[in-house]
């Protein structure tokens, strides 16, 4: 047969031009990262044949034997990172492990108590325009002024609501979230605690941010962001035997049908990647990266909301500056430099405008970023945060962005 090349040319030219952006641009979305070309291998491989309806020596079809290998090899794995004794890894995105957590334990109306997308919160813990949103009865907290949690909030919303479960975990929320606090408030009112890692998964699979395994009933992840791995989801819990069934039979037959055998078996190529010291290496790099960026920026007087990070990201606030979010994202982006622009505490425009930036150095850490490349970059970027309709300073800095991305190739 013909290769791909010979027979969609169209096809991958678009592959093609998507791997030439990926080289020549610095990518600071906080979920993204480059995965290794193993785990691409894995997810290229024929485990994409195979149905496999059920768990491994459980299954609704023949000839499974070798697939149940790939599954009990990534289960083990992502076990032993976690310090869990159950875990699941057939969900095909975060959304649908977060889907599966609260089809397995509440019931349509309950109430959820999640932080909302406007502070940090993902789409899935509670917003109306997520099912969550709309099948359960959403109450959302949100951070205090300085930025940070606002625990006494989520305790008088416990409290006043009495929720059936209580979400914990953020999409951009730059400090470190009290498990045990949340746990304490959930237990006063008889909730789950559910914790959505996806975030900060690999620095927490590294011991660089605080275990939730400990404290909530249930913990998923996606395995994509910090993680590196393929995109997907994981769900892991640690001593409470009896939701185990109930997640279970939530994601399969609950919410999905056939798993993804050949992503499964990428994530079990991920998960032993991320058991090995040059991993946590890595991802003590993305912490420091991230903190070496936001000093630049308080030096050179850009508003990072809460001031600082104590993990992989963190958020711009432009309101002081009067620039949109979205022009920033677009001067950025004419200089070859990726981010998203995000809601900041106090917004005062729409989501599709925003006054803030979400920064994160996974993928520039990957990249093989340090303190020297990222402080040098924090400092383009606030060039043109300074003059933003300066089309020559945008230039001047995309001939730079060139330079640098060409002396660290993502993949070599
Ligand atoms: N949970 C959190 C905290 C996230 O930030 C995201 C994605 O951005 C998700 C879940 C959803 O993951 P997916 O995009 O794989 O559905």
């Amino acid at each position: 047969t013909t290769s791909l090349r010979d027979f969609d040319p169209e096809l991958m030219a678009s592959i093609d031009a998507e791997e030439k952006r990926q080289e020549a641009h610095i990518e600071l979305i906080a979920s993204e990262n480059y995965t290794s070309k193993r785990v691409m291998e894995a997810q290229g491989s024929v485990l994409t044949n195979k149905y496999a309806e059920g768990y491994p020596d459980k299954r609704y079809y023949g000839g499974c034997e070798y697939v149940d290998v790939a599954e009990k090899l990534a289960i083990e794995r992502v076990k032993e990172l976690f310090g869990a004794d159950y875990a699941n890894v057939q969900p095909h995105s975060g959304s649908q492990a977060n889907a599966a957590v609260y089809m397995a334990l509440i019931k349509p109306g309950d109430t959820i108590l999640g932080m909302s997308l406007n502070d940090g919160g993902h789409l899935t813990h509670g917003s109306k325009v997520s099912f969550s949103g709309k099948i359960y009865n959403s109450v959302e907290y949100g951070v205090d002024d300085k930025g940070y949690i606002d625990y006494e909030e989520v305790e008088r919303l416990a409290l006043e609501h009495k929720p059936q479960m209580i979400v914990a975990g953020f999409s951009a929320y730059s400090r470190v979230a009290d498990w045990a606090k949340f746990r304490e408030i959930a237990d006063k009112v008889g909730a789950y605690l559910f914790v959505d890692m996806a975030h900060v998964a690999g620095l927490i699979a590294a011991g660089e941010y605080p275990n939730p395994l400990p404290h909530a009933h249930v913990v998923t992840s996606t395995t994509h962001k910090t993680l590196a791995g393929p995109r997907g989801g994981v769900i892991l819990s640690k001593g409470n035997p009896d939701l185990e069934k109930k997640l279970n039979s939530a994601v399969f037959p609950g919410g999905q049908g056939g798993p993804l055998m050949h992503v499964i078996a990428a994530k079990a190529v991920a998960f032993k990647e991320a058991l090995s010291d040059e991993f946590k290496a890595m991802q003590k790099q993305v912490k420091a990266n991230a903190q070496a960026m936001t000093k630049v920026f308080v030096e050179r007087g850009v508003n990072i909301v809460s001031g600082g990070t104590d993990n992989h990201l963190f958020l711009v606030d432009l309101i002081s500056k009067d620039i949109t979010g979205k022009d920033a994202e677009d001067a950025l982006g004419r200089a070859n430099i990726t981010v998203n622009k995000n809601t900041v505490p106090n917004e005062p425009r729409s989501p599709f405008v925003t006054s803030g930036l979400r920064l994160g150095t996974p993928a520039v850490t990957t990249r093989g970023f340090k303190e020297a490349e990222v402080t040098e970059l924090a400092g383009w970027i606030c060039d043109i945060l300074d003059d933003i309709n300066n089309e020559q300073v945008i230039s001047d800095v995309k001939a730079k962005v060139m330079e640098l991305t060409k002396r660290f190739p993502v993949y070599k």
